[in-house]
């Protein structure tokens, strides 16, 4: 099984936002998120833990009675996650609480998961470095949801962005083991 290869737009690729690269595999171009904040200005990057290949994106969480780390990987629309402990309960697949690892302020805001069928209105908000740029990405454990807010680009860029998904097992295929 091949993974789909998206288009990224032309529009986003002339004027990619700081925060965001493109990463050439296999002769194709990925979108991959080099920098996000907490509300207060901490970058969430860690190149300590690689996933597939880049830096990832390192969040406090917390899940029911548990909480840890989990490191989540930088390739937009990818979902694939390391933890640094094992939730104990993850009957119904929870929401979980997340939170800057620097400075405990949380990341999570009353908005609405844009997956209908998923119900959750808990979303995880991360700021690209300019401050206007906003991904949103539901907090449900195994929710694919996900969404950007490009602040000076066209709703349409934002929206054909936002559509890029890619299923674990196919994207692990294409790169190997994380
Ligand atoms: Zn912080
Ligand atoms: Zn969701």
């Amino acid at each position: 099984m091949k993974l789909m290869h998206r288009e990224i737009p032309v529009e986003l690729l002339r004027k990619l936002p700081a925060g965001i690269k493109i990463v050439n595999r296999g002769g194709e171009e990925f979108l991959v998120i080099e920098d996000v904040r907490c509300p207060q200005g901490h970058s969430l990057a860690v190149d300590s833990v690689r996933i597939h290949g880049e830096p990832s994106i390192k969040l406090h969480v917390k899940v029911k009675e548990d909480e840890g780390s989990i490191f989540v990987d930088a390739f937009w629309g990818s979902h694939a996650k390391l933890f640094s402990f094992l939730p104990s309960d993850l009957e119904g697949e929870p929401i979980v609480e997340a939170s800057c690892p620097t400075c405990g302020t949380s990341l999570m805001e009353k908005r609405d998961c844009v997956l209908e069928d998923c119900g959750s209105n808990e979303n995880i908000l991360l700021k690209l470095p300019n401050g206007r740029d906003e991904i949103h990405v539901c907090g449900r454990l195994g929710c694919p949801g996900h969404q950007i807010k490009l602040a000076e680009l066209p709703a349409h860029v934002s929206n054909a962005v936002s559509e890029i998904n890619f299923f674990g097992a196919r994207f692990d295929e294409m790169f190997g083991d994380i």
